[in-house]
């Protein structure tokens, strides 16, 4: 039963269900036995079907009453509440995604429609057996060394090696008793009242604005800048405590999920067990744990990926959405969701507070900021005597490369003093594999994915060509595939293998190692490798984008950039923003303990703005001019943009429909649109799809959700056809 006082159905009653099938509307029941709740997760009949659904409402009664069918039952899990039901309608409004989709997202936990969430267990009772026997002996034995918290009828038996009639034999006499105890245990309770962190002026300043706003239980959104280092975690983390004072539950949103141990030890550290965790890394069991426990109250604290959005909190309080720059808070397949956007609209729906946490905050936070919708709580210096370490540029027109070799002399001094000095050093290229572009020699021809508008990888590590798309992978060809001439094919171009391999000859007696996503198969893995170069005597990392977010390496000095320009080739108009953010959180890797860092960007163009900008730390007159720019042009966040994705096996039926749209762009222009395009999207073929793209862009106040339906509604389209909305596209 709810525990607040909410709308309740009695038996026969009509009442709307969502379920998560493709149908366009909820579909009328008739309450079961026992009627049932507002919100309740219900079993319903469809068609031969069995599909679960949630009571969202009256029914509409527009039926043949007599065709309607009843509840089959009511699960046995806590009612989705009404927060929860409002967050999922204004956040599928928003995104344009159909109710059915945002259920799926809702309910991505298995075993939900399982019958008990109680199980009957055997623990020791207080009877005498009437005799005893070697068999009966083993039970009490179990019980007596490992059954605290009791056995089902069938781990007894098994453990004891015994029938299940000697266990219920000594149950009837008392010798046992049954029990019934929760499935899912609940999560060991955290304790706001372990001592925190001694916080500076500052971080003491931020922590108490943010533990007001929760002890007001208001809304509001708080931009937590500061460098890496500065102690935004220490923040947060008291702000969580506040959370947990206050009887609410708090989630943590962390990008790069795989990086979370060390957050995880901290969060043991402060509050004495461990959080609740969501995220594709935890087993199925843990998930149906986690998903419960949540909807009882009884996970304080949910540490997870974007999709923990989704849980049904009893009472959330607080989110706080850490790197909140991050791209990988977008969620392109299915739902198109930003979870930053989406943090902001459920915390305003539960009355919580929101921290977006960043070093190098999104465009649209720092706007946000500016224009005073959010608040801004800067943490001002790097805790610790360390500041932001050296940076500076290696002008590479200057150096004296050979071919295909890519650490100018400059660096490789530098990465060979910090060896010597017994200090750590990262090399960073945000490029996996070996090498970015097979040619052949002879004809030119680079090898591309057979399936996808994209070059084919060599990774040399698997000893295969790998499409970054779909993950297609080849043999390396000995022959080339077009003009047939044997033993050209060549490797162009660095990934991190290719420089982890010069670096080896650079600096023989070293210790290196690579760091990069693809080689390793499990996010465990991938946790133990980085404790490790944390921890252990690694003497020269070589990484990708993971070894920039967010984790500690405080024996590392010295951050070389391999190539500072990768990021600002193309078209695309966040590549100025990305490319700063991404250097200033790599060159954040540097000297966070004891010893002064300093970062070294290897570029061809010194004097591109932003570059400079990266060097001189003139963050806030880097936002600016990036600011004027997109105002100027009307881009996001001073105008609102969506993308209308259309994809099919066949290119020209795509474009037909870009085409037909671009030409009835009516709705879109009665609003105060522009329709863009149709234009190969920015991927322009993926697992053998062709892909379109129309953009829409229109001034910041148009209601556009609207005047998109109207335009794409209704549209009958072939089966080979597909259209997606993407409502404030990262790419553009
Ligand atoms: P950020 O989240 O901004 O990168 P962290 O909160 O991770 O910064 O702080 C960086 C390091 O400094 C951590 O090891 C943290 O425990 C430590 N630290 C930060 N503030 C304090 C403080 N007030 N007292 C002691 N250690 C601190
Ligand atoms: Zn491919």
């Amino acid at each position: 039963m709810p525990d607040t006082i909410d709308e309740h159905f009695d038996e026969g009653d009509l009442v709307g269900v969502l379920t998560a099938e493709p149908l366009d509307r909820v579909l009328d029941y008739k309450a079961p036995t026992g009627g049932c709740w507002l919100g309740a997760f219900v079993e319903v009949p469809l068609g031969p079907r069995k599909v679960l659904g949630v009571v969202w409402g009256k029914g509409r009664g527009d039926w043949d009453i007599a065709k309607v069918r009843k509840v089959n039952r009511v699960l046995d899990v806590a009612p989705m509440r009404a927060e929860m039901r409002d967050f999922l309608e204004k956040a599928g409004g928003y995104t344009l995604t159909p109710m059915s989709i945002m259920l799926r997202l809702a309910t991505r936990a298995p075993g939900l429609s399982d019958p008990p969430s109680m199980r009957k267990v055997y623990r020791l009772g207080q009877g005498t057996p009437d005799r005893v026997t070697p068999a009966r002996t083993r039970v009490i034995e179990t019980l007596v060394e490992y059954g605290g918290l009791g056995f089902t009828l069938k781990e007894l038996s098994e453990l004891a090696g015994v029938t299940s009639s000697v266990v219920k034999g000594l149950a009837k006499q008392g010798v046992v008793e049954e029990a019934d105890t929760p499935r899912d245990a609940p999560y060991l309770t955290l304790d706001p009242g372990l001592p925190g962190k001694e916080l500076t002026e500052d971080q003491a300043f931020a922590a108490g604005q943010l533990q007001e706003g929760l002890r007001a239980r208001r809304y509001g959104t708080v931009l937590l800048k500061g460098v890496t280092g500065s102690g935004k975690t220490e923040v947060y983390l008291e702000a969580v405590a506040e959370c947990l004072r206050e009887g609410r539950q708090a989630l943590v949103l962390l990008p790069e999920i795989a990086l979370t141990s060390e957050f995880l030890t901290r969060v043991k550290a402060r509050f004495g067990a461990d959080p609740a965790e969501w995220h594709s890394g935890v087993t199925m069991t843990e998930r149906r744990r986690c998903w419960r426990m949540v909807g009882q109250g009884e996970a304080q604290l949910v540490v997870g990926a974007r999709s923990a959005l989704f849980l049904p909190y009893r009472d959330l309080g607080l989110i706080v959405v850490d790197e909140e720059h991050d791209t990988s808070y977008k969620q392109d397949e299915g739902a198109s969701y930003n979870a930053r956007d989406m943090a902001v609209l459920r915390a305003s729906l539960n009355d919580a507070p929101v921290v977006l946490a960043s070093a190098t905050p999104s465009l649209e936070t720092w706007a946000n900021a500016q224009a005073g919708k959010y608040t801004r709580l800067d943490l001002a210096s790097r805790f610790g005597p360390q500041d932001l370490p050296d940076m500076a540029a290696i002008d590479m027109r200057l150096e004296d490369l050979p071919g295909s070799s890519w650490l100018s002399p400059s660096l490789q001094s530098a990465v060979g003093a910090r060896l010597q000095a017994g200090e750590q050093a990262l090399l960073f290229l945000n490029r996996r594999g070996y090498a970015p572009v097979t040619l052949c020699r002879a004809c030119g021809e680079m090898v591309g994915c057979d399936h996808c508008d994209a070059r084919m990888v060599e990774h040399r590590f698997q000893k295969r060509l790998i499409c970054h798309q779909c993950g297609e992978t080849k043999p390396l060809p000995e022959v080339c595939p077009s003009c047939e001439v044997e033993g050209k094919m060549a490797a162009v171009g660095p990934g991190v293998e290719r420089i982890a391999e010069e670096a080896a000859a650079a600096f023989p007696d070293a210790k290196t190692a690579i760091l990069s996503s693809d080689l390793f198969g499990s996010a465990r893995a991938l946790k133990a490798q980085i404790e490790e170069l944390a921890h252990g005597d690694t003497d020269l990392i070589i990484g990708t984008q993971l070894v920039a977010k967010g984790h500690n390496f405080p024996r590392l000095t010295l951050v070389g950039v391999v190539d500072a320009d990768l990021g600002l080739q193309g078209s695309d108009l966040r590549a100025a923003e990305r490319t700063f953010q991404l250097m200033r959180q790599v060159a954040g890797r540097a000297g966070r303990a004891e010893k002064p860092g300093q970062a070294l960007l290897q570029t061809f163009q010194p004097d591109h703005p932003v570059i400079r900008a990266i060097l001189s730390g003139d963050e806030e007159g880097f936002w600016r001019t990036e600011a004027a720019e997109r105002e100027a042009s009307g881009m996001p966040p001073y105008g609102r943009l969506a993308g209308v994705i259309i994809s099919s096996t066949e290119a020209a039926a795509a474009f037909d429909l870009g085409t037909h749209l671009a030409r009835n762009d009516g709705p879109i222009r009665d609003a105060g649109g522009i329709v863009y395009g149709p234009a190969p999207a920015p991927i322009a073929r993926v697992r053998g799809r062709h892909r379109v793209r129309l953009l829409v862009k229109a001034p910041k106040g148009v209601a556009l959700q609207p005047a998109l339906s109207r335009w794409t509604n209704g549209l009958k389209l072939p089966g080979h056809l597909r259209l997606s909305i993407d409502i404030d596209p990262q790419n553009f």
